[in-house]
């Protein structure tokens, strides 16, 4: 199957190591939002695709779950090595259908290897635990073991980062997999499904079944299913993570944010400028640790503004394709007008507007150029709303309490920053932020494979997170045995 689309192909589902057509008559266009060109159509799935998904990775998980774990790991190895062959042309497939510049989605694919790095620990990270006594002649061990079939619902922004949050850790653990993509970035997952196969995994193991809300529905449904990985807006998260809760599934629903920046007067502001221009308008904004809301101190905001404002226009549109690129389109027409709306909400609630992405719509794609708002406060609905566009708010603040308190008033929690050289404020910062993911000095504190991606309030649904240990935990189920001795007859 080539990997860059040159017709409008109807994509098949991938169950049980075969492409299959889907039962289904509705097909979606995919889009490049770059260029409006139809790249290929998605099924929308039906109720009777996931099923069969469903028996068929049931069948694959009994015989995967009695792989030897150090096998199952080399499985992974090799799917590294594959993936860093394939890095290229996999990141080209993620601007083509996702608009992101090409150097961003060369990071993705890192991101994406490096959790397959991580799962490739399982031999360790499998482990349980044992005490030999603890009581006269009596042992208890902790086991782990997999769940059974396990269903992931991606979005659009990560086409591969966030898939492989979900499956390689599974599958490494011994689950089967069904992944529903984003119906809007469903190419790469082809990709991802491949090159697994080439890498050794057993037909079966990793289903993908493309759709929309029939196949969520299935997944959350299905009894054979038993935990649920979720990635996207807030309304679907929290939908996902009660209806799949009703169903007596674990879920974990990671979701919407609006993260806060926050600057003080002793910091470097070149760095400073540098960083958050790469968090608020790289990937065009829709990046849940994008940085939404700038708070900068009185006693530098007129100088930090003015440069914020020059660096900002200074920033190189286009096809993400394109050398030296550095802001794609957002994804679709409906984004590109729910942002117009947001931009005609804050000049209508009073904030001013310091660039004006209306003035920066090129070419045939779905551009929206990056633009801040000033004079921003808690009430309007643009600091309050996730816009997941390129669109800041800049709020002047006394100090690094008052800034704390504004960023603890948002509903989201997903991340926060703070560029500052001073150690105490950085630990004020740390006690008293109510966010999950904290970055210092730096823009986008996403952290990496081996820790949770631990959003907080309403950017996260469940109990344990993507990735890092909370990841062995969602994807196992543990078996704590007591076992008492008799005497000992060999003395
Ligand atoms: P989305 O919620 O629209 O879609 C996510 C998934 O849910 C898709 O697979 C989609 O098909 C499915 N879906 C959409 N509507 C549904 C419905 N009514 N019923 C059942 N399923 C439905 O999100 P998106 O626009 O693809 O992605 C952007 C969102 O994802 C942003 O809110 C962003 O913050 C969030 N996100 C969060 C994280 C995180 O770690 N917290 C990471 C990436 C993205």
């Amino acid at each position: 199957m080539s990997a860059i689309p040159t017709t409008a192909r109807k994509l098949k589902n991938y169950v049980g190591g075969q492409w299959i057509e889907s039962r289904t008559a509705q097909y979606e266009n995919v889009y490049n939002p770059a260029t409006k060109e139809l790249i290929c159509q998605v099924p929308l799935s039906t109720r009777e695709d996931l099923e069969h998904a469903a028996e068929v990775a049931q069948a694959a998980f009994e015989k995967w779950k009695k792989v030897a774990v150090p096998r199952r790991a080399r499985i992974l190895f090799n799917y590294q090595q594959l993936l860093s062959t394939h890095k290229d042309e996999l990141a080209r497939l993620i601007t083509i259908e996702n608009g992101k510049s090409l150097s961003e989605a060369i990071g993705e694919v890192q991101r994406g290897i490096e959790n397959v790095e991580f799962a490739a620990g399982t031999p360790s990270l499998m482990m349980g635990d044992s005490l030999a006594t603890i009581a006269t002649d009596v042992e208890a061990a902790n086991y782990r073991y997999p769940l059974g079939v396990v269903g992931g619902i991606a979005p659009f922004n990560f086409p591969m980062m966030v898939p492989c949050w979900m499956f390689p850790m599974a599958i490494s653990l011994g689950n089967a997999f069904i992944l529903k993509p984003s119906e809007r970035t469903p190419l790469l997952t082809e990709r991802l499904a491949e090159l697994f196969t080439e890498a050794g995994l057993p037909d079966g193991v990793f289903n993908i079944v493309y759709g929309a809300h029939d196949v969520v529905n299935g997944i959350l449904e299905h009894p054979e299913v038993k935990a649920v990985s979720f990635v996207g807006s807030k309304p679907v998260g929290e939908y996902v993570f009660k209806k799949g809760s009703e169903h007596l599934k674990r879920v974990q629903a990671l979701t919407g944010a609006k993260n806060h920046t926050i600057v003080l007067s002793d910091a470097n502001i070149d760095d400073t400028i540098t960083n958050v221009v790469s968090a608020a308008f790289g990937s065009a904004g829709e990046r849940c640790m994008a940085c939404a809301v700038l708070t900068v101190e009185e006693s530098i905001a007129d100088e930090f503004i003015a440069r914020l404002k020059e660096k900002t226009l200074g920033v190189k549109m286009g096809n993400g394709l394109d050398d030296g690129v550095f802001l794609g389109p957002v994804i679709r027409e409906e984004n590109k007008q729910r942002t117009l709306s947001y931009i005609e909400k804050g000049i209508e609630e009073g904030a001013t507007l310091l660039t004006d992405g209306r003035e920066r719509m090129q070419g045939d794609g779905y551009f929206i150029g990056p633009t801040i708002f000033e004079g921003v406060t808690p009430k309007m609905t643009i600091w309050k709303d996730e816009i997941f566009a390129p669109v800041l708010s800049v709020i002047r603040v006394k100090n690094l309490k008052e800034a704390v308190e504004i960023a603890n008033k948002s509903e989201f929690a997903n991340g926060a920053c703070l560029f500052t050289g001073n150690a105490h404020a950085i630990r004020y910062f740390r006690e008293n932020i109510d966010a999950g993911m904290l970055g210092i000095n730096l823009g986008v504190p996403a952290p990496m494979a081996f820790f949770p991606f631990s959003g907080w309030k309403s950017s996260f649904y469940g109990t344990l997170h993507a990735n890092g240990k909370d990841s062995v935990d969602f994807y196992t189920r543990k078996k704590v045995v007591t076992a008492r001795y008799t005497e000992p007859t060999f003395e």
